[in-house]
C-alpha cells in the first residue's frame, strides 16, 4: 500500500479481513501513524484534541508500516521508494491529494496534515488578522475556528457565492453565516498574490493579514506515477472495480478517479466516506474478485455552528427547497431529476434528511415532489 492515510490503512484491514496471509507493507510519506483528516479543521483547530490517529491495531494486522518513506516511482512489480526498491505482487495506490498554493512570496498556510493544523492553531490568537482564501469547505471551517479564537477574519472568494464548486448557486444561502459570525466575506474577489503582510487582490487593492490560509482545493498526489504506465487523468484512472491500467494495481481514496456505473461517468470524490468504503472493493479486485464500487457519495462539514451534509451528485437538476434558509435554522435542498427521482440532497442541521435522502437516492425511487417542499414531511414519506 502506498499512502498511509485512511484509504491506505483501511486497505490493510480489508485485505486481512479477507484472509490474506501474505506480507503487507504500508508506505507513508508522513512521520505519523495513519490519522483522520476531517477533525483537523474542526476539533484540532478548535483546541479540543491534538491527535486523530485512526483506531487500527497495526501490530495485530501484521503490517510492515514504514513511516517517513515515500514512493518516488513505479515500474511493473517494483515500487521505487526514498529508501530503496520494494517488489510487489499487488499494489494499492492511496496517496491522497495535496493542497494547491497560490502565487506570491508571503507566508501561506494550507491545511492538509496534522502538522499543518497544529502549526496553524498556534497562530490563531485573539486579535490576529487572518485572511482565508476560498470560501469552500476548508475555508469555512478555518474561518469558524479563527473567529472562535478571537481573530479578525477576512474570507476572500473568487466565486459569487460560498461553496460554489460543491453546491452551485445554493451556496448563497450560507453567505449570511459569515457576517453573523463576524467574518468579513468578500465574494467575487480574486487574489493576485500572497505577499508579506497579506494579500494583493486582482483589482490591485490589498488585505492586511498576519496569517494567510489558502483553501482553494487540492490536486491528486500522483506525480510519482509519471511514466509508470498507470493511466492518469484527474488522478489515477480506474474501472468500476478500482483496477488501474496496470495489472495487479488498484487505486482508492482522494487520488482515484473511478468509473461509476450509477452516474455513467468518472468520479473523483475527495470525501472521507470514499476513503473508508473503496478499499474493500479494491482489495477484492486484487484478490481476483469482481466487486463493484458504486456508492452514493456523502460528505459533511461543520461550519459556523451548522452541521452541513450532502449526499449524491447533481448536475443541473430541479431544485426543491425544504424550509426557508433565511429564517429556519434547519433547512435543506433536494435535487430532483426530470422523472421525479432524488439525485442529491443537502441537509443543514437536518441529519434525518441526509440518512433518508441517501437511501432514496440509492434506491432510485420516484417521489411525490409536491411533498418534498414541506419540511414537516419526512423525506422517506415523500
Ligand atoms: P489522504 O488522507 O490524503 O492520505 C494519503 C497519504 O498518502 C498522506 O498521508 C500522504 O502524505 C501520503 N502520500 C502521498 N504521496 C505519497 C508517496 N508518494 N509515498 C508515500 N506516501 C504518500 N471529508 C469529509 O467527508 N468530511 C469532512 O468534514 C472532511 N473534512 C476534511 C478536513 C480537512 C482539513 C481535510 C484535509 C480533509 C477533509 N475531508 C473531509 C476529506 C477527507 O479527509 C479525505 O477525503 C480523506 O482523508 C482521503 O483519504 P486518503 O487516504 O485517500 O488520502
Amino acid at each position: 500500500m502506498v499512502g498511509a492515510g485512511l484509504a491506505g490503512v483501511r486497505s490493510v484491514e480489508a485485505l486481512r479481513a479477507r484472509g490474506f496471509g501474505g506480507t503487507i507493507t504500508l508506505l507513508g510519506e508522513e512521520a505519523h501513524r495513519p490519522y483522520d483528516r476531517p477533525p483537523l479543521s474542526k476539533s484540532v483547530l478548535l483546541g479540543e484534541t491534538d491527535s486523530t490517529i485512526v483506531d487500527s491495531d497495526l501490530d495485530a494486522l501484521e503490517v510492515d508500516f514504514r513511516a517517513g518513506v515515500a514512493a518516488k516511482g513505479l515500474r511493473e512489480g517494483v515500487v521505487e521508494t526514498t529508501e530503496g526498491e520494494l517488489a510487489y505482487d499487488g499494489l494499492v495506490i492511496a496517496t491522497g491529494a495535496r493542497p494547491v498554493r497560490l502565487r506570491g512570496d508571503g507566508a501561506q498556510h494550507v491545511l492538509r496534515t496534522i502538522d499543518d493544523a497544529l502549526e496553524l492553531r498556534a497562530l490563531l490568537t485573539a486579535g490576529t488578522k487572518v485572511a482565508v482564501i476560498g470560501a469552500g469547505w476548508i475555508g469555512a471551517e478555518v474561518a469558524t475556528a479563527a473567529r472562535r479564537a478571537g481573530c479578525e477574519v477576512t474570507v476572500v472568494e473568487a466565486a459569487a457565492v460560498p461553496l460554489s464548486a460543491a453546491l452551485g448557486a445554493v451556496g448563497a444561502h450560507t453567505a449570511s453565516w459569515y457576517g453573523q459570525a463576524g467574518v468579513d466575506l468578500r465574494l467575487g474577489t480574486a487574489v493576485a498574490s500572497v505577499d508579506q503582510g497579506g494579500l494583493t487582490l486582482a483589482d490591485g487593492s490589498t488585505v492586511e493579514a498576519g496569517v494567510v490560509v489558502t483553501g482553494v482545493g487540492v490536486r491528486p498526489a500522483v506525480e510519482w506515477l509519471a511514466g509508470s504506465g498507470v493511466e492518469l487523468g484527474n488522478g489515477v484512472v480506474t474501472d468500476e472495480h478500482l483496477r488501474t491500467s496496470l495489472p495487479g494495481v488498484v487505486a482508492v481514496g482522494d487520488c482515484a478517479a473511478w468509473w461509476s456505473r450509477r452516474y455513467g461517468r468518472r468520479m473523483r470524490v475527495e470525501h472521507w466516506d470514499t476513503a473508508l468504503g473503496a478499499p474493500d472493493v479494491a482489495v477484492a479486485a486484487l484478490l481476483g474478485e469482481e466487486a463493484v464500487y458504486d456508492p452514493v457519495p456523502y460528505f459533511w462539514s461543520e461550519q459556523f455552528g451548522h452541521m452541513v451534509q450532502y449526499a449524491g451528485h447533481h448536475d443541473g437538476e430541479r431544485l426543491v427547497l425544504r424550509g426557508d434558509p433565511a429564517t429556519d435554522a434547519r433547512w435543506g435542498v433536494c435535487w430532483v431529476s426530470e422523472d421525479d427521482r432524488l439525485t442529491a440532497v443537502l441537509a443543514v442541521n437536518r441529519p434525518r434528511d441526509l440518512v433518508q435522502g441517501r437511501r432514496l437516492i440509492e434506491r432510485g425511487q420516484r417521489l411525490d415532489v409536491g411533498r418534498l417542499a414541506d419540511p414537516a414531511v419526512a423525506l422517506r414519506d415523500c
